[in-house]
């Protein structure tokens, strides 16, 4: 079991209970949910808008990916989980 750390509420979940978000090595493209063939920097969340809402007002999302991250990501992510 791999336990990662969600970005909006800070609390340790199982990887799959979590949205995995990575920021491409190879060509910074930003990915919900990537596979495993997709290596980078990564951030995490609990699959509910409280938590996508926390990690966007904190920047969190940008500062752990160290790069700008755009607006409509979050409305991509509130939509689809
Ligand atoms: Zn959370």
């Amino acid at each position: 079991m791999v336990i990662r750390k969600c970005a909006g509420c800070g609390q340790l979940k199982n990887r799959d209970e979590l949205i995995k978000i990575t920021r491409s090595n190879a060509d910074g493209t930003i990915i919900i949910n990537p596979d495993n063939k997709k290596f980078g920097r990564s951030v995490y969340l609990c699959y509910n808008n409280s938590c996508i809402e926390a990690a966007f007002k904190k920047n969190k999302i940008s500062k752990i990916l160290k790069t700008s991250v755009p607006q409509e990501l979050k409305g991509k992510l509130i939509n689809e989980f």
